[in-house]
């Protein structure tokens, strides 16, 4: 099955949560699931009684929607995690936020982790000093990300960066603005995920 190409806001109402998929969109009344809080379809007014099996999908479901990515590559990401010193629910967090796109986003070139990943895509970003357009890449403590000299002229994410600015970024990164670079200052701990996830469904998911 290919990535998922349909309406984003419809992930959000399915989730019963905002998911921030949409940008500053998602900030406005336009937003869907504000006006619309329920799940999308024909029955979505009818109260759903789930299953824990029905819980720990849906956590599953959400965590993949809000990094974006496929069942396989989560799954690939769960067993890392699983064979990793430490809590597996926290391993699979941080190895998802020490991705290359979920970096980007939380530097704040982007507003989304989708549009992030087309950055990352298009070539736009350098990886200590070298170019990395795979948005899987998992960047390392003291790693340095950095916004091609080309590319500095691209007023979105220039928009996009003031805008981060105002905001703040999460303490395990530092962003010098100036300069289009961001530091990898240590690796994300759980504590540092503020989105509220509840890791250990997941992992009783994939573990049965
Ligand atoms: Fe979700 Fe609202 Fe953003 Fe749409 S606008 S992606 S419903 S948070």
């Amino acid at each position: 099955m290919g990535r998922y190409t349909g309406p984003v806001c419809k992930l959000c109402r399915r989730e019963g949560l905002k998911l921030f998929l949409k940008g500053d969109r998602c900030f406005t009344d336009k937003c869907s699931f504000e006006r619309r809080p329920y799940p999308p379809g024909q029955h979505g007014h009818r109260r759903v009684k789930y299953s824990d099996y029905g819980i720990q999908l849906r956590e599953k479901q959400k965590v993949r929607r809000m990094y974006g990515i496929m069942e396989r590559q989560f799954r690939i990401y769960f067993y890392r995690a699983d064979r990793m010193k430490g809590k597996t629910g926290d391993n699979l967090l941080s190895l998802l936020e020490r991705r290359l796109d979920n970096v980007v986003y939380r530097l704040g070139f982007a507003v989304t982790r989708r549009e992030a990943r087309q950055l990352v895509g298009h070539g736009h970003f350098k990886v200590n000093g070298r170019k990395v357009d795979i948005p899987s890449y998992l960047v390392r403590k003291g790693d340095v990300i950095e916004l091609k000299e080309k590319s500095r002229n691209i007023a979105k994410i220039n928009e996009n960066l003031d805008t981060i600015v105002r905001k703040g970024i999460p303490s395990w990164l530092e962003l010098y603005r100036e300069e289009y670079r961001g530091v990898v200052k240590d690796l994300p701990k759980r504590e540092d995920i503020l989105e509220p996830i509840n890791e250990q469904l997941i992992v009783e998911l994939y573990s049965k």
